[in-house]
């Protein structure tokens, strides 16, 4: 058996998002938009001006900021009294996240319009829910991905440009982690083994990240949309959720979890976590150390973390090193890899990986 899953239609371009009300007349009349503060005001009015043009009534609703289940629950009664066919999550992971957690409650469709491109989670059916202390606290799944995904590059160029090479981050381990995912004879997420069409999404992705990563990450600093951001955006943020919902996740992810528990590296980003967990599972994969060296050139270049000091884990004590091998292992990916692994594997291979920075000097 194998399932193959993905969102029904992705629309990416600059200006993209003066259309949204036009690729959202399909799935209803009635929109409810979540969002945050910010967002609300940059882009409030153009989204409201595209659900006009489009004859659809739409209601843009500030959410409070954590995703937790009381704040899914709060805006669900109002989006229900709002007779929404469908809620449209508008920014970052929370805002979205959120409104995929309103249309899971209610059952109507999910619409995702990321306004960066720091994570695989828009065109994902799961949903992060945090506790106040931001500890993950359940994955949910929607029945279906979200009906629409739908960036507007230039609004991802405008955004700082940490978050797009998070995106990078969380979409280069994928090629890995499939493979690593396959090899162990583990499931993806939908219960079954790998699509053919999700490990070749994996490898095109990463393919892509080699080939425009770095042009990207100019364009944004120069916020300008130009023919490396586009690429890069299509598999930062379609490839990368096709190849892990389809392909499987692995040790990379893992460790992506135990991050959330280190005191110091709070605020950082899950892309970036995702990073130096690839170095730590292509440690554990016996990898030849001049593969590692040359992808470790490859994160210099765009900037991406290759050690625990640049998440703010100077001289990181031994303590935290085993608590970050330790709070892995509570990942379901962790099992997806072979041999089997354990904390105090991981946490040889977390120091072989800070060692080889020591050896750059
Ligand atoms: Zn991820």
């Amino acid at each position: 058996m194998r399932i193959f899953a993905t969102t029904s239609r992705y629309v990416q371009g600059a200006g993209a998002l003066d259309e949204l009300g036009r690729h959202c007349a399909v799935l209803g009349e009635r929109a409810f938009v979540v969002t945050d503060a910010d967002m609300a005001r940059l882009l409030g009015s153009r989204v409201e001006a595209s659900f006009k043009a489009a004859q659809l009534a739409a209601t843009v609703e500030v959410f409070p900021g954590e995703i937790t289940h009381a704040a899914i629950a709060e805006l669900a009664e109002q989006a229900q009294a709002f007779g929404a066919a469908m809620i449209v999550g508008l920014g970052g992971g929370k805002a979205l996240d959120t409104a995929k957690g309103v249309a899971l409650r209610l059952g109507v469709r999910a619409v995702s319009v990321p306004t960066i491109a720091s994570n695989d989670g828009p065109a994902s059916a799961a949903i992060a829910v945090y506790d106040e202390h931001h500890i993950m606290q359940d994955i949910l799944q929607l029945p279906r991905n979200p009906e629409l995904v739908l960036v507007d590059t230039q609004v991802i160029a405008n955004a700082p440009v940490r978050f797009l090479r998070a995106g990078i981050g969380d979409a280069i381990s994928k090629r890995f982690e499939a493979e690593a995912c396959s090899h162990a004879g583990a499931h993806t997420l939908l219960g079954t083994p790998a699509s053919l069409t999700g490990l070749v999404a994996a490898q095109a992705c990463y393919d892509i990240i080699r080939k425009h990563g770095a042009g990207a990450i100019r364009a944004v600093q120069e916020r300008r949309v130009d023919e490396d951001l586009e690429a890069l955006v299509e598999a930062t943020v379609l490839l990368s959720t096709i190849s892990f919902e389809n392909g499987g996740l692995s040790l990379a992810h893992a460790l992506a979890r135990g991050f959330s528990y280190l005191e110091r590296a709070q605020g950082t980003l899950h892309g970036d976590h995702v990073a130096y967990g690839l170095l730590v599972q292509l440690v554990m994969e016996h990898r030849a150390s001049s593969f590692i060296e040359e992808l470790r050139g490859f994160y210099h270049e765009l900037g991406l973390p290759t050690q625990l000091a640049d998440f703010g884990l100077t001289s990181p004590t031994p303590e935290e090193i085993r608590d970050l091998a330790e709070k892995s292992m509570v990942s379901p990916s962790a099992l997806r890899f072979a041999p089997p692994v354990d904390a105090s594997q991981l946490e040889r291979a977390i120091i072989e990986v800070e060692r080889m920075n020591a050896n750059m000097g």
